[in-house]
């Protein structure tokens, strides 16, 4: 590649959807042309300005504050000094030991969460959490369907980051781009104002999704231990909208229902190895055994033995005509 190549490229080719591209190119001619990906990083951390101001914020709030108190340094506005001025070559050196020692000392003590790594989160689905996501999913995005063949698929958090949502193999989920990008852009305000006036006082479940002991939720429905199980583990997947009737139920809180199925179901999957089965189902009417008058799924861990003959599941439901 020739320079007026190179600056064709910066001028007219390049599409930029963040600053990477340049400040890579300028932090290779910065370093003679040649660079580590670990000194590009140092270079990126370097003219990141969310970072400079959350350690200048953190600066301040401790080790300034501390080493002030106990007269070690002294601040004069945006200056700091070490309150020891004269020091020998060897002396210094000495000082620098000790701080290296300490610092290595802490880490050992307290592993890597002695740095910051919010901001790894991104990305830290680690290889083995995406390759396990990905197997679980056969390829497919969760919501359209579509494989790895006909889209680029990512990982997302079932629950997002922002609502709570941990980087754990419950929470995540395969979903491609268009599908990622359309969850991002739902705007659920409205539908917010739609369940609080639909708020019921006297319901038990409206109470519970205010105030009751909530295993998972996200915007449109929470899960919930039933408190009268049929098996340990049986778990109420409620919408937050009061109504009764499951086919009521609208697209998104039937997505947001399915999200929470499936995180409850591999948690306990995952905390319970005698599980090895699921009923999961609705009843919808008081000829079908609808007791309390706002909908909620039920998801019923199944393990061997727990019945005699547990042939016919769901169809249990007409007690004779479950075995068949
Ligand atoms: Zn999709
Ligand atoms: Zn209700
Ligand atoms: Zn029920």
């Amino acid at each position: 590649m020739t320079f007026a190549e190179l600056r064709d490229f910066l001028a007219s080719t390049m599409r930029m959807s963040h600053i990477y591209q340049p400040l890579l190119i300028k932090s290779l001619i910065e370093s003679g042309g040649i660079s580590t990906i670990r000194q590009l990083a140092a270079n990126f951390l370097a003219s990141d300005e969310s970072q400079i101001l959350y350690y200048e914020k953190r600066l301040k709030e401790m080790p300034i504050k501390v080493l002030s108190k106990h007269g070690i340094i002294a601040r004069d506005g945006e200056l700091v000094s070490l309150k020891v001025r004269k020091m020998t070559l060897e002396q210094k050196a000495e000082i620098k030991k000790l701080c290296e020692q300490k610092i290595q000392e802490f880490i050992v003590s307290r592993g890597l969460s002695t740095w910051d790594y919010r901001l790894l989160d991104d990305t830290a689905v680690s290889d083995v959490l995406r390759y396990q996501v990905l197997k679980e999913a056969k390829g497919r995005c969760a919501l359209c369907g579509i494989t790895i063949d006909d889209k680029p698929l990512d990982i997302d958090h079932i629950i997002p980051k922002a609502k709570g949502g941990k980087t754990v193999y419950e929470n995540l989920q395969v979903l491609c781009s268009t599908c990622n990008r359309t969850k991002r852009d739902t705007d659920d305000t409205d539908f917010r104002k739609i369940i609080a006036e639909d708020y019921k006082e006297d319901c038990i479940f409206c109470k519970k999704s205010r105030g009751g002991k909530i295993l998972h939720e996200n915007d449109y429905a929470f899960a919930t231990l039933d408190g009268y199980p049929v098996s340990e583990g049986h778990t109420l997947i409620i919408p937050k909208r009061h109504f009764s009737d499951y086919f009521d139920i609208t697209q998104k809180e039937h997505i947001a229902v399915h999200d929470i199925i499936r995180i409850r179901r591999k948690e306990l999957l995952r905390s319970d190895s005698s599980i090895e089965g699921f009923n999961t189902g609705a009843n919808s009417g008081e000829v079908a055994g609808q007791t309390i008058w706002h909908c909620h799924i039920h998801l019923i861990p199944r393990r061997k033995g727990d019945t005699l003959n547990p042939r016919g599941g769901v169809r249990g439901v007409i007690p004779h005509r479950m075995n068949y």
